[in-house]
């Protein structure tokens, strides 16, 4: 398995991480993981244009350039002969003697990405997925794509050790999204998620779902909604790379809807599913 390292193409093996890399150190860095079905990448650009977008926010310079990293990442996609798969790639701050405030000019960021196997999760798409509900104590920029994930994965661990697949968050009272997802709830139809702010990460697919729901007539709103609302709504899901269109069948022990993947839900599963195979390139 070959894997891009600041530019090079070397062995798994063979790639090493600087102890004071600001990645390692500090998690100072951005991330995307970027779907590839059947050896074509899928909403790439998208992906792209959100990662130099997380960098600009956080006055991160990416050594090259989108159309130039963009091909590395195909050419590493090749080399490696992915069919499905992602692609996970990260940009630090790079290497410097310990210090929070930003190196100087002349230190440039560290690179890295490599591929990954990963068959389309078809089995829990089909019979749904159970949450649990948990707190949102993260930051206030989950917008930035950012290497900082401590928040996530404490919500994710405390979802995932009693087996449920996902923590879905609230703020308070208003339903955020889910650790290493987008949130949806469908009552009378309409089909609900936060807005895009500083709260959330405004994810691919969830731009993807809002696209499909525009030109299929189905009612999409981006309106925040309550832990109650969404334990009432007629059905619940969660979206990502990785998880695609995923029905929530159970929250905290609690069905929703008839406890069965909901026909809004599986109505855009197959909507997203004829997208995949048109777009993917
Ligand atoms: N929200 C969070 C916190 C995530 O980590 C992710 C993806 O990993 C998403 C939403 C979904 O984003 P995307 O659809 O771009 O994968």
């Amino acid at each position: 398995n070959t894997v891009f390292v600041n530019g090079e193409l070397i062995d798994r093996d063979k790639a090493k991480v600087d102890i004071e890399d600001r990645g390692y150190q500090f998690g100072d860095g951005i991330y995307e993981v970027i779907r590839v079905y059947d050896g074509n990448t899928f909403t790439m650009k998208e992906h792209m244009e959100r990662l130099y977008q997380s960098a600009e926010k956080m006055k991160l310079s990416i050594p090259y350039g989108e159309e130039d990293f963009t091909s590395k990442l195909l050419h590493l996609i090749n080399v490696n002969g992915v069919k499905d798969g992602i692609v996970y790639l990260q940009v630090t701050r790079g290497v410097s003697a310990r210090q929070h405030h930003f190196p100087s000019g002349d230190v440039v960021g560290s690179v890295v990405a490599y591929t990954k196997d990963f068959p389309v999760p078809a089995h829990q798409m089909e019979q749904g997925v159970t949450a649990k509900l948990v707190e949102d104590i993260r930051w206030l920029r989950c917008d930035i794509k950012s290497l900082n994930l401590l928040g996530n994965l404490l919500a994710k661990q405390e979802a995932a050790s009693e087996g449920h697949f996902e923590a879905i968050l609230h703020r308070g009272d208003t339903v955020t999204e889910g650790s290493s997802s987008n949130a949806f709830m469908v009552k009378d139809g309409i089909i609900y998620t936060h807005p895009v702010t500083n709260l959330i990460l405004n994810g691919i697919t969830r731009r993807v779902i809002e696209d499909l729901c525009r030109k299929n007539g189905i009612s999409f709103q981006e309106e925040t909604f309550s832990v109650s609302e969404l334990m009432t709504a007629d059905e619940v899901f969660i979206a990502s790379t990785t998880s695609e269109v995923m029905p929530v069948v159970k929250i905290d022990g609690q069905e929703i809807g008839e406890g069965t993947p909901g026909a809004v839900t599986k109505r855009l599963q197959s909507l997203f599913n004829e997208r995949k195979g048109k777009e993917a390139r």
